[in-house]
């Protein structure tokens, strides 16, 4: 591809007034000046500024922002008082609706650019916004603990991009009793004389808080991920917690590596239960600490809905739902159709999926353990392929190509795919349209209020079979055998 020549070379802090233009993934600010492509943190669209230039590349830099001459009118006061220096939530100076717009605009750009669809000829329906307040939406936190200059265990949030702590008592959209469950772990560190963690010296105990909260139910898991296989005073903590309401268990995660990753291998249960409960929309879900779980309770029921709404079940199809988790959406489809197959690629999800279809009452799900493009792939390859809804919904990587292929291959009618990066999205659907599928619907929705990240619905149906790699493979051919030996 032939680069933008640049007409002029910039340097390291020299100063600049320049008009931004777009909204980076991290929420930052993009304007660009003769060829060159500059960064500014906490710059909006729409806004002049003053920068200073502080990193440079062949055609891009990162500059710091130093005034806005001209304001953009969606431009707000935070309601978090560390906002700016966090790495949490990105996009708090800009208004709520503001936030949306940009959404939606990341997710159209994206689709369009990347995916190369024409969204004339598909039905785009409006972004799901919160419904009310966007603060105090989350129910799961990951606080790390470091020491102050003093020595003494402080925690927050590390500011962007950085391992550099910014220290807060309160994070704004954590609901109150998740802040609460912190406070009470951090004074029992101080009143214990508790080391927190030190990344350089790799020493120290307490590396993170991790709380997890069910929405419905009240209750709340605290675990605490230690550089250590103990806790001592570990009931005096429990004592304390126990003045919670729903508080249901106390967990220790053991993590002695050198490692960004936050959750150890051994998880260690000290009081309660290893898991919460919680509702969406009628079904009870359980929850162990290693399991993924939508973290806005409120716009959960809303993304699902919209991917029940997708699929449009009649009550017959044989529905597949990969990447499924603790088999929250493979649930919900169940309700309506004849026989749900779910994968996941976490034994402990998928102990909790079928918990979950026993706690419910389902009988029509099966549930499989390993990755979705090796255990479907085999499957498939053995005849066991019939499928008219395939849900997908992967983390922000995207599907594997070898699942997009075997999806190809299963020729459901639609695909209803639920994902976590528009950029991830739009490469999969161009495969997706490439190998006989058309984009019928999209639907964004905003999971995560404050930040930049946006989740997507998007429903595509099956074009004519002879643009498929026809495989014709018959539910009566099946051996599972393999397939079943993969399933924990
Ligand atoms: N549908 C679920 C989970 C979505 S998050 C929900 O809404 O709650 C994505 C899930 O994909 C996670 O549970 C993750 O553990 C799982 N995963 C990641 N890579 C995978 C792979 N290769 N195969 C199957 N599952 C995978």
């Amino acid at each position: 591809m032939k680069r933008m020549d640049t007409k002029r070379q910039f340097t390291k802090n020299e100063e600049l007034i320049l008009r931004i233009d777009d909204l980076g993934t991290d929420g930052e600010g993009i304007g660009h000046i003769d060829g060159y492509t500059l960064f500014i943190k906490g710059a909006l669209p729409e806004e002049t500024v003053r920068v200073k230039i502080m990193k440079t590349k062949k055609s891009m830099g990162f500059a710091r922002l130093l005034e806005i001459i001209e304001p953009s009118s969606k431009r707000c006061e935070p309601e978090c008082p560390v906002a700016n220096q966090c790495g949490g939530c990105t996009l708090q100076h800009l208004s709520y609706e503001g936030q949306l717009a940009m959404k939606e605009k990341k997710v159209k750009d994206c689709l369009t650019r990347i995916g190369g669809v024409d969204l004339e000829q598909i039905e785009w329906l409006p972004i799901l916004g919160m419904p009310e307040g966007y603060l105090h939406y989350r129910n799961k936190a990951q606080f790390p603990v470091r020491a102050d200059k003093n020595g003494f265990p402080v925690t927050g949030f590390f500011a962007g991009r950085s391992h550099r702590l910014v220290s807060t008592k309160e994070c704004q959209i954590q609901h109150p009793a998740i802040n609460e469950a912190v406070n009470v772990v951090m004074d029992f560190l101080k009143d214990f004389h508790i080391k927190p963690y030190d990344e350089e010296a790799h020493r120290g105990l307490v590396r993170h808080i991790y709380v997890r909260r069910g929405y419905y139910t009240k209750q709340i898991m605290v675990c605490l991920v230690v550089n250590g296989k103990s806790l001592l005073h570990a009931e005096e903590l429990v004592k304390r917690l126990q003045s919670m309401e729903g508080f249901a268990g106390l967990l220790l995660n053991v993590n002695q590596e050198r490692t960004n990753v936050i959750l150890g291998g051994e998880m260690k249960l000290l009081w309660g239960t290893a898991y919460i409960e919680d509702y969406i929309g009628k079904l009870r879900y359980r929850i162990s600490a290693q399991s993924f779980y939508q973290v806005n309770p409120v716009q959960t029921v809303r993304l699902y809905e919209t991917a029940f709404s997708f699929a449009e079940l009649e009550g017959s199809e044989t529905v597949w739902d990969l990447y499924c988790g603790i088999g929250t959406i493979s649930l919900f489809l169940a309700t309506q159709s004849s026989k749900v197959i779910g994968v996941e690629i976490v034994p402990e999800a998928i102990e909790n999926a079928r918990q979950n279809a026993r706690l419910n009452g389902i009988e029509n799900v099966e549930f499989y353990c390993g990755a979705a493009e090796d255990v479907v792939t085999d499957m498939v390859s053995q005849g066991d392929c019939s499928a008219d809804v395939v849900v997908l919904d992967p983390p922000r990587k995207g599907c594997d190509g070898k699942l997009l292929d075997t999806v190809v291959k299963m020729q459901p009618k639609k695909i209803v795919y639920v994902s976590c990066d528009p950029a991830t999205l739009a490469r999969d659907v161009k495969v997706l349209t490439e190998k006989g599928y058309e984009v019928r619907k999209v639907r964004a929705c905003d999971m995560f209020p404050g930040g930049g990240h946006v989740e997507t619905v998007c429903l595509l149906s099956k074009l004519h079979s002879d643009q498929h790699i026809g495989v014709e493979l018959k539910m009566d051919e099946l051996d599972l055998t393999a397939a079943e030996s993969k399933a924990t």
